[in-house]
């Protein structure tokens, strides 16, 4: 089946990477429960020699993402940070990173506590402003990581601005795009060097599968990553592969959704008398609105907010109460979900650290699914009450 890049979205969501089998006809691309592939003599392949150097069910998955992101190459792998442990493993110790303030905890682990010990360091900035990104900038600065929307305080940054002021610098523009999508955001047409997914969020969308993925057209650096690939085994298995690629096809329907309900939540948040303020790039007044009509098709379905009196007691509360939004981490799922940034999903970030980066105690933060708007608007009125 031939996809192109002048297909639509959704068109490509459904079929790119993915032709029918070519022995049976299978519709669905099989999952290869296979190790190895025989060779008809030595040297003498298929295009498979073994399943850490390449399988055919990520190889349709790597495909599939390279086409939603606009680059030529993707790559897989077990998990959203072993991705990312991938990109950290193509720099050198004295290499330097400047990354935004509000990004994933995980991230920030990573690079704090894993690659500073091997003198690969990393400055936060509020990336909000390009010129604190430019003011961190060294001679030795190798990458500038990017999230937007920010985690978990929705902050936007200006990706073609960064992008802008990195240009003759020899530096690379990451972006992690796991809370936008591809279907919302695509950063390489904006000028960023390569995306990076938590495919466990919205790709996957239904909380069944823990996995990662790397996009870009920068053909060298793609050689790179995929050595690295191999070398060092961060690889999803065959079945991981298959859930993600199954979940990809209602990706566009999903974020409409997600979407939708999204809104419904926040203008009810708003007009609540318990809550201090809201956090959505579709807001009007949020600072980062027009930068998002700038360089989003939509503005997702995740939302935060703070209680007033900013008291974690009641934020912790207010996390237990919820009956459909599950109290976990993650999210992007079609379920909704609740949760405590402070205490959650970024313990791991020193509360000095926090409290400078805007992180209140009293934070909360929804991945509203796709239920019926008015279920969770109940459910949220109630634990409100
Ligand atoms: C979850 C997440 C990650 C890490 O991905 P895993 O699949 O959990 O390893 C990275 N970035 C963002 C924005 C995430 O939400």
């Amino acid at each position: 089946m031939g996809t192109s890049h002048d297909q639509g979205f959704s068109t490509r969501a459904i079929h790119a990477g993915q032709a029918p089998d070519p022995t049976t006809g299978a519709i669905m691309t099989p999952v290869y429960f296979t190790s190895t592939y025989v060779q008809s003599a030595p040297g003498e392949h298929k295009g498979f020699e073994y399943s850490r150097t390449g399988n055919p069910t990520r190889t349709a998955l790597e495909e599939n993402l390279a086409s939603l992101e606009g680059g030529t190459r993707g790559l897989c792998f077990g998990s959203g940070l072993a991705a990312t442990d991938t990109i950290l493993k193509t720099l050198k110790s004295g290499d330097h990173i400047v990354a935004c303030d509000d990004m994933y905890g995980g991230t920030y682990r990573i690079f704090q506590n894993v690659y500073a010990p091997f003198g690969i360091t990393s400055t936060f900035v509020d990336a909000t402003d390009p010129n604190n990104v430019a003011a961190a900038i060294t001679d030795r600065t190798k990458i500038i990581w990017l999230e937007t929307p920010t985690n978990p305080l929705l902050k936007i940054v200006d990706i073609a601005a960064v992008v802008e002021l990195s240009k003759g610098r020899g530096l690379k523009v990451v972006v992690d795009n796991t809370f936008a999508t591809p279907y919302l955001q695509q950063p390489l047409a904006l000028g960023a060097d390569l995306v990076l997914h938590s495919l466990t969020k919205y790709l996957g969308g239904h909380s069944d599968v823990v996995g990662g993925a790397i996009v870009t057209s920068d053909a060298q650096w793609a050689e790179q990553l995929a050595y690295v690939q191999n070398a060092a085994g961060g690889v999803p298995g065959p079945m991981d592969c298959f859930l993600v690629l199954r979940g990809i096809k209602t990706l566009a329907v999903r974020m409409d959704r997600h979407e939708e309900n999204a809104r419904a939540v926040v203008s009810f948040l708003k007009e609540h008398p318990r809550v201090d303020r809201v956090s959505y790039p579709g807001l009007e007044e949020h600072p980062g609105h027009q930068v998002a009509l700038k360089q989003m098709s939509g503005f997702g379905g995740m939302v935060s907010f703070v209680l007033k009196g900013e008291k974690e007691s009641d934020a912790r509360e207010l996390v237990s109460r919820t009956k459909i939004f599950a109290l976990a981490e993650s999210l992007g799922g079609v379920e909704s979900l609740i949760e405590h940034p402070v205490s959650m999903t970024h313990g791991a970030i020193p509360r000095e650290e926090r409290l400078k980066a805007g992180l209140s105690d009293a934070l909360v933060r929804l991945s509203v699914g796709i239920e019926d708007a008015g279920d969770l608007i109940d459910d949220l009125s109630r634990a409100l009450g």
